[in-house]
C-alpha cells in the first residue's frame, strides 16, 4: 500500500474525506475563454490560471510514432488521421486559435512551468504494439521533463493502464471505460476510476465503495449546474468539466454556507 493510499484510507476512517470539496478538473484544458482551443498549450496555460486542480489533455500515436496532443482521430474539418498520418503532416493542423497542434513533448515542456496537474489521456490506439510503443514513450517524456509527480494517466484502454502501471507504478492510473467495478480497480494497482455521468448514475454506490477501498473518482463531463450539485453531493473527488470557473464558483458557493 503507498502512503497516499494510507493517508486517504485514515481520511476515510476520520470522516474528513466525506466533507471534501471535490477538486476541478479542466477537461481538454480550459478552452471555453478567448485566445484558447481545446488540447492547445494556451488552454494549458488558461487553466493554471484560474488555479485549476488539473488539467486535462489527449494523446495519440501518429504513423511514424509520434506523440501528438488532440481529442478526435480525424482533425474536424479535415481528413488527417491522427494514427494513420506522419507528424509533419499533422503539424499543418492550426487549432482554432491558430496555435499549431502541439507534440506531447511540446506539451510537458510547458506542463513543467504549471502547477496545475496533467491529467494525461492515451486515446486507445489500432493494436497493442502501438500502445505499448506509445506507453513507453509518455513514461520516458515523463521522467524527462520531471512531471511523474504532477501527472496522472488516464486510459479507457486497460492494456494501456496495465502497462502504464507496471512501468511507472509512481503515476496514478484512472482508468476511463466504466466497466470495472471498484474491487477490480484495485485489483489492478489503479488509484481510482474516471467514469461517465450515466456511469456513476447507474452505480451512484460506487463512489463510497471506492472511497472504502482507498481509491479515488473522478466523473466526465460535467457542465450544468444541475449535474454538479449532484456529483458535489455525491462526494466524488475529482469533476472533470468543460466549464471550470463556473464549478469555482458553485464551489466557493458552498463553502461560504
Ligand atoms: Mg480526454
Amino acid at each position: 500500500m503507498t502512503l497516499k493510499t494510507l493517508l486517504s484510507a485514515a481520511a476515510v476512517l476520520m470522516g474528513t474525506a466525506a466533507f471534501a470539496q471535490p477538486k476541478v478538473i479542466a477537461h481538454r484544458g480550459y478552452w471555453k475563454t478567448e485566445g484558447s482551443a481545446q488540447n492547445s498549450i494556451t488552454a494549458l496555460h488558461k487553466a493554471d490560471e484560474i488555479a485549476a486542480f488539473g488539467s486535462e489533455f489527449d494523446v495519440w500515436l501518429t504513423a511514424d510514432k509520434e506523440l501528438v496532443v488532440n481529442h478526435d482521430r480525424v482533425f474536424a474539418g479535415t481528413d488527417i488521421n491522427m494514427e494513420q498520418d506522419k507528424f509533419d503532416r499533422i503539424r499543418t493542423i492550426h487549432l482554432s486559435n491558430k496555435e499549431v497542434i502541439p507534440s506531447l513533448d511540446e506539451y510537458l515542456k510547458a506542463g513543467q512551468y504549471v502547477d496545475t496537474r496533467l491529467v494525461l489521456e492515451m486515446k486507445p490506439l489500432r493494436d497493442v504494439s502501438r500502445e505499448k510503443i506509445a506507453v513507453k514513450k509518455i513514461v520516458k517524456a515523463l521522467r524527462q521533463y520531471h512531471l511523474t509527480d504532477n501527472t496522472d494517466f488516464i486510459s479507457f484502454s486497460l492494456h494501456a493502464c496495465r502497462l502504464f502501471h507496471e512501468k511507472m507504478p509512481e503515476v496514478d492510473v484512472y482508468y476511463l471505460n466504466g466497466d470495472l467495478t471498484p474491487q477490480e480497480i484495485l485489483d489492478h494497482g489503479f488509484a481510482g476510476m474516471d467514469y461517465s455521468m450515466g456511469t456513476y448514475r447507474k452505480h451512484p454506490e460506487w463512489v463510497k465503495e471506492c472511497h472504502d477501498l482507498g481509491l479515488k473518482v473522478n466523473v466526465w463531463t460535467v457542465n450544468s449546474e444541475e449535474d454538479m450539485r449532484y456529483f458535489i453531493d455525491l462526494g466524488v473527488d475529482m469533476i472533470t468539466t468543460n466549464e471550470p470557473e463556473l464549478l469555482q464558483r458553485l464551489l466557493a458557493e458552498r463553502e461560504e454556507k
